[in-house]
């Protein structure tokens, strides 16, 4: 059995599932950019399939939990996905 490194870099044509965060506007870390783990602001899953980009809810401020939601992410696109 063969186990390939993690893959963080998209890759084109190939279905990706990121957390990002997007800071409130009163955090302290907000200038630590959209990949800052550490603070309690909005978690949101950016995903590309098909050709098309999602920007959804993880309705969650842990990177964990909206990580968790990334992995097995048909939990995250939900109902209404078509
Ligand atoms: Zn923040």
């Amino acid at each position: 059995m063969i186990t390939e490194p993690e893959a963080s870099v998209p890759v084109l044509g190939k279905e990706t599932v990121e957390v990002y965060v997007r800071h409130l506007k009163s955090c302290r870390n907000k200038s630590a950019g959209k990949q800052h783990r550490k603070c309690g602001c909005p978690k949101y899953l950016y995903i590309y399939r098909q050709g098309k980009v999602r920007r959804v809810s993880a309705k969650t401020g842990s990177w964990t939990k909206a990580q968790e939601q990334a992995d097995g992410d048909s939990a995250a696109v939900g109902p209404g996905a078509g």
